[in-house]
């Protein structure tokens, strides 16, 4: 079962959609514009959106882009037009599929359960080492040479993303995409404050890096000193 988010300005559809998804055990929400809909997709953090590229407010391309900006939730484009090159340009955007009106119910729902399993088979290891520092994702929890840290969510999440890409430099938009689930704003403090923290508990500063080390302007990575 998974938490369906439907962006579909098309009452009829969305309400066929809704009946079926829902005796399929999914749950269910929608949206008839695409302003709405970016918001519910922060919001509700669905499991898959199903984007309709024929909205009244937004043309489907900047709502998925709007989509993308914030989170990595699988996106399927329901189109009207099988028009290759724009599929294509949709996918390069960041869709993850796409369904071709009028398409069935179970059709989309097929298509569902390929976008979820893709997204559970995921190479993402349920343990990270780099150096001496070792993640439990499944267990949320990270040791720094055997020693266990006393994180908070937030702190184990950020720790975390970086530790599952080392040596990559990830820029604090991503950051506030992937950890908190919002836009970033130029001002914003809330990545540079908690990074500051998660200095602390490993027991370095910005001025002498060991694991964490930003670029101003650029972003952080998170790196093997033992490398
Ligand atoms: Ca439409």
């Amino acid at each position: 079962m998974a938490s369906v988010l439907l962006i579909e300005d098309d009452q009829r559809i969305r309400q066929s959609l809704a009946a079926t998804l829902a005796d399929m055990g999914h749950e269910l929400r929608s949206s008839p514009t695409g302003l709405g809909g970016v918001a519910e997709a922060v919001e509700a953090a669905p499991d898959v959106v199903v984007l309709d590229l024929g909205l009244p407010d937004l043309p489907g391309d900047e709502v998925l882009k709007m989509i993308r900006a914030v989170s990595q939730v699988p996106v399927i484009i329901a189109t009207a037009q099988d028009d290759e090159a724009r599929i294509v340009r949709l996918l390069d955007l960041g869709a993850d599929d796409y369904v071709v009106k009028p398409f069935s119910a179970s059709h989309l729902a097929a298509r569902i359960r390929a976008v979820l399993r893709r997204g559970l088979s995921g190479d993402e290891p349920s343990e990270v080492v780099v150096g001496g520092l070792v993640v439990d994702v499944a267990a949320h929890e990270a040791r720094l040479d055997g020693k266990r840290l006393d994180l908070t969510s937030k702190e184990f999440e950020l720790l975390a993303f970086l530790a599952s890409r080392p040596g990559v430099m990830v820029p604090k938009r991503t950051l506030m995409a992937e950890v908190w689930r919002q836009p970033y704003g130029g001002a914003d403090k809330t990545v540079d404050v908690h990074l500051s923290w998660l200095r602390r508990k490993l027991g370095e500063t910005a001025a002498n890096p060991v694991y964490i080390h930003t670029k101003r302007g650029v972003g952080v990575k998170l790196v093997d000193p033992t490398a």
